[in-house]
């Protein structure tokens, strides 16, 4: 099954591939790889490569086997446009998540450029959400790639912000998740980028998520930003503020729940409808 997820902005994981390697400044302090390390020494097996790109082709179908809609985050512990997953995987991916209505699909990438040479040869669904991860000045050509991508939700992981993030170009971005740097050794965010960033999410009408200060211990250091919680997201029908993202996913779940139990099939209309409980 896919495993229940700790990140915010998600329910599932499914990781169909495992393994990567560092591309940029955001990679330094990889939690997928100092898991990877960990399940390596525990014997997994999915991790027998240790962090080394690894395909297993016995977990594509897994999602077709779930009937209850979830939001999933596709390769949590990989990038799905590393240069070693062959753009025929890439495609069986899609055609999983193309097939499977009933749920949400969040999949997100550094390495934009194969992202956009790929994009014309894949299925773009609603129900895939595509976002490219953005830590710095350097690397925000990622974002024009993006915008060249014909998802239905854009979406952009502003984490762990390294740097100031000033005049991005979000007129195609729809989503946008801000985040400090935790654990050993975490490189400090300042409150004015994120503050930056919001002001340019609200300018463009994107929708905003404050996920965490960050720092040694994140626990400690929260996410309340100008005394409350962002916890919006994307919605293509308009923004509504939110502060309960995963107890309203979860009820999002059960709506769609009920209909597929009187014998609708879920499809992205009833999404469109659902999503707004989503959001806050
Ligand atoms: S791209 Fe992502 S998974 Fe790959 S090394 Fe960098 S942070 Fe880790």
């Amino acid at each position: 099954m896919p495993k229940t997820s700790k990140i915010e902005w998600t329910e599932f994981t499914w990781n169909p591939v495992t393994g990567c390697s560092r591309i940029s400044e955001g990679c330094r302090h990889c939690y997928a790889e100092r898991m990877a390390a960990r399940l390596y020494a525990m014997g997994n097996p999915r991790y027998r490569n240790e962090f080394e790109v690894t395909l297993h082709p016995d977990l594509l179908d897994l999602p077709r086997r779930m009937a209850k809609p979830r939001v999933i985050f596709v390769n949590s512990m990989s990038d799905l446009f590393h240069d070693k997953v062959p753009d025929d995987f890439i495609r069986r991916i899609f055609d999983t998540m193309a097939q499977c209505p009933q749920h949400t699909f969040q999949v997100l990438t550094k390495r934009s450029q194969r992202l956009r040479q790929i994009a014309p040869q894949l299925p773009w669904p609603e129900n895939v959400w595509m976002g490219v991860s953005v830590e710095d000045q350097r690397v925000v050509s990622r974002i024009t790639d993006l915008a060249a991508v014909p998802a239905h939700v854009r979406f952009l992981s502003l984490e762990p912000l390294l740097g100031p993030l000033d005049n991005l170009e979000l007129s195609a971005i729809d989503w946008a998740i801000v985040g400090g740097e935790s654990g050993p050794g975490a490189r400090p965010m300042q409150e004015a980028w994120v503050e930056s960033i919001r002001c340019q999410c609200e300018s463009n009408g994107a929708a905003f998520f404050f996920k965490q200060w960050g720092g040694v211990n994140k626990r400690a250091t929260g996410r309340i930003l100008n005394g409350r919680t962002y916890d919006q997201m994307p919605n293509k029908m308009g923004i509504m503020p939110s502060t309960e993202p995963r107890q309203r996913i979860s009820r999002v779940s059960r709506k769609v729940d009920t209909s597929a139990s009187r014998g609708h099939r879920s499809t992205p209309a009833h999404r469109a409808i659902a999503l707004p409980l989503l959001t806050v």
